[in-house]
């Protein structure tokens, strides 16, 4: 299917690897020019350079800290007038309830929440003054069947989660719209990362854990990066105008929801 979105530019936040690098790698094969970024320079020009070996587009590499107010701004002048925005980074760390102070939530709100919504008010006015645009937050299925060892991420994707219900819709007029993709277990280093927390607290093996975590999902595997990123093309095609402010679960079926 042609996505219709050759020669856009997009920026994509956090996308050296995992979901992020699956998002870009499926813009740029539907000829769409990028920014991306994350902290570590290295790993990020490594994607970069494959992506403009394996697709042609341009790609600017911008290697900061966006979840912060500087590194917001490293990469809005770098991205300059863009029609599609993607907006990640990393998730918080597990723990219990009784764990976290003030300034965890504080640096969650910052990466989850705060962060998007900066990138989508800059982003937007030029996107609603062109009639066009698509954002996709990269959120996750907590946001549907909150995860208990993650209250910090629960939270800041809960607050992120509101005010995209009403900004998509005050913004759909313009045609633009903004829609969250939530993704269940994908196999990238934060899935390890996790498999790792299971192997620590119940004494068993990375394998052990990954099996286990598998089994809760009925598809019976991890997501791919790839397959995440062709549905987050999708929603920023020119197919995908009428989706507005939906929160679509990519996760294998875990969660259980009737609507
Ligand atoms: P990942 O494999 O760990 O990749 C994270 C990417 O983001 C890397 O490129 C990393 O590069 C970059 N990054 C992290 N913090 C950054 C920052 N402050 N500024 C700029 N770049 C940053 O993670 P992932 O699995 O793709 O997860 C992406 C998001 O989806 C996370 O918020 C995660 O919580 C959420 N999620 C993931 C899953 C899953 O199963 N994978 C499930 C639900 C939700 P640098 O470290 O070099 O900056």
């Amino acid at each position: 299917m042609d996505l219709g979105i050759k020669g856009k530019r997009g920026l994509v936040t956090a996308s050296s690897k995992g979901l992020g690098l699956g998002c870009a790698r499926a813009l740029a094969e539907a000829g769409v020019d990028l920014v991306m970024n994350a902290r570590g320079a290295e790993a990020l020009e490594t994607a970069a350079q494959a992506i403009r070996d394996d697709f042609g587009v341009a790609v600017t590499a911008v290697a900061c800290d966006v979840t912060t107010p500087e590194g917001q701004a490293q990469v809005l002048e770098a991205a300059g007038d863009i029609d599609i925005l993607v907006t990640n980074a990393g998730g918080p760390p597990p723990g219990m309830w009784s764990d976290w102070d003030r300034e965890d939530f504080i640096a969650a709100l910052d990466a989850n929440m705060l962060t998007p919504i900066a990138l989508m008010k800059a982003c937007l006015p030029g996107m609603m003054d062109r009639g066009w645009g698509r954002v996709v937050n990269i959120t996750s299925q907590s946001v549907k069947s909150p995860i208990a060892v993650l209250g910090l991420s629960n939270a800041a994707r809960a607050g992120l989660t509101g005010y995209v219900a009403g900004t998509a819709r005050q913004v759909a007029p313009s045609g633009v719209t903004i829609n969250n993709l939530l993704p269940g277990i994908h196999d990238t280093d934060r899935a390890a990362a996790l498999d790792g927390g299971v192997s620590r607290q119940q004494n068993i093996s990375v394998d052990e854990a990954r099996s286990q975590r598998e089994a809760t999902i009925p598809a019976r595997r991890y997501g791919t990066a790839a397959e995440f990123g062709a549905a987050c093309a999708f929603l920023c095609s020119q197919h995908a105008g009428f989706i507005v402010g939906q929160n679509l679960l990519l996760d294998g079926g875990a969660v259980n929801l009737s609507l």
